[in-house]
């Protein structure tokens, strides 16, 4: 006789992906319950850098798929979330001492615009030096080009909160603060339990999603018997915010000191600077910048903009720091795979799927990946919708 399950699927963390999961299988057609622990986009969901983009910089580590997946769910999220997603004009300054030289942005972005499509937000090209002063202040002084394209910017936690709203507007069951504390597989299914209103409570579901973004490997160890894990790695990325506006768009800046991009980006009406990459060892609730990265992030701030030449962290607004799940492996983090890793817990009929790191861009892409490799473990569903055509609404 099939055992009787309270839920098709259970997905674990309300962070991008969680929310992303939880839509796409409620637009199946499936029965669906989202446990968070903390609140909506508590994780690294809210401490992004906030840019929907194909990610120039990974044309340098031949990421070609990732940018190509990253560009088109740009022009999806711009089409379903206008609200939510912006295109902004990035600014690329070369200077006399800039590492990437001239004929190399020229060659990245022509390829940048090859893999977006030759769309109308494909368009790339170069600000004349009589508009360099129009550029918020940006240091002059031995410049030699300013490259400008788009990518698009986005409210991480609203888009979050957005993509959840839609879920449950396609009958996902929504349940916080309610933390996993452990799960064991059956031949056809889950046994997880979890702490909900200071009570243990326990539920059947078909597929367990494991989106716990940085505590996911935390997660995989609390099931049993054992699933696999793979080596990970978790690197702390920090933003600073200060008083001023940026008015023209997002400059795309290389570190001086060790040639990694930053962002200056206009954020709630000040300025916003990151990001960092920190190895990072400790419990993920506790990650916040260090005065090592404030350091850091004020010092590529004064170099490139000299208003801000005599900025202390006393002059900084807030800050905040999150959590990349990155592979494990030798070398620098700045170069590691950023491609989501999905985990299966055996490879016929799945029961637990894990997912390991990704982008906030891509989050749609990889809940319909997912979705398509714990189909053979669900039963047939009419569906509901499609999420490529789903609107999603700042509030
Ligand atoms: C510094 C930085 C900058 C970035 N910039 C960009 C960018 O500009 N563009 C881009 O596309 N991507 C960017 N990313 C990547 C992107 O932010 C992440 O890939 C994405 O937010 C991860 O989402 P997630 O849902 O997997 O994890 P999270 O957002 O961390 O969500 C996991 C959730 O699980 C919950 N949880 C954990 N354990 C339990 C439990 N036991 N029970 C219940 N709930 C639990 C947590 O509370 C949390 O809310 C950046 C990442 C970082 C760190």
């Amino acid at each position: 006789m099939s055992a009787a399950f309270d839920v098709d699927v259970a997905v674990i963390g309300a962070g991008i992906h969680g929310a992303g999961m939880a839509q796409a299988a409620a637009a199946a057609g499936h029965s669906v319950m989202l446990l968070e622990q903390t609140a909506i986009a508590a994780g690294s969901s809210s401490r992004s850098s906030k840019l929907i983009h194909g990610g120039l910089r990974y044309l340098e580590t031949g990421q070609f798929h990732l940018v190509r997946e990253s560009l088109r769910e740009r022009s999806t999220l711009l089409r379903v979330a206008p609200a939510l997603v912006r295109l902004q004009r990035f600014y690329v300054p070369i200077y006399q001492q800039t590492r990437r030289r001239p004929w190399q942005l020229r060659l990245g972005l022509s390829l940048y615009a090859l893999l977006a499509g030759f769309t109308r937000d494909a368009h790339f090209g170069t600000v004349p030096p009589h508009q360099w002063a129009t550029l918020d202040g940006l240091d002059t002084a031995n410049l030699q080009a300013v490259f400008w394209y788009h990518d698009a910017q986005t409210d991480d936690q609203a888009l979050t909160g957005a993509v959840l709203r839609s879920a449950q507007a396609l009958g996902a069951r929504f349940i916080c603060p309610a933390q996993f504390t452990g799960a064991t597989l059956r031949d056809d299914g889950v046994d997880l339990k979890y702490q909900h209103t200071g009570l243990g409570q326990q539920c059947r579901a078909r597929v367990l999603i494991n989106a716990a973004g940085p505590w996911a490997d935390t997660l995989s160890a609390s099931i049993t018997p054992a699933i696999p894990v793979p080596e990970l790695e978790r690197v702390q990325g920090a933003h600073i915010v200060l008083p001023g506006a940026v008015e023209r768009g997002i400059y795309y800046l290389e570190s001086p000191r060790d040639g990694r991009a930053l962002f200056v980006m206009p954020w709630r009406g000040q300025l916003m600077i990151g990001t960092t990459e920190t190895r990072f060892r400790g419990d993920p609730a506790d990650v916040a910048p260090s005065h090592a990265e404030i350091h850091y992030l004020l010092g590529v701030l004064k170099h490139y903009f000299p208003r801000y030449g005599a900025s202390s962290p006393d002059d900084i607004a807030s800050s905040f720091a999150g959590l990349r799940v990155l592979p494990g492996g030798a070398g620098h983090a700045f170069h590691r795979s950023r491609e989501t890793m999905l985990v299966p817990d055996r490879a016929q009929r799945p029961r637990v799927l894990s997912i390991y790191g990704g982008k906030l861009t891509t989050f749609r892409a990889v809940a319909q990946r997912a979705l398509r490799q714990i189909a053979p473990s669900l039963p047939p569903r009419r569906a509901l919708a499609r999420t490529d055509q789903l609107p999603l609404h700042a509030s």
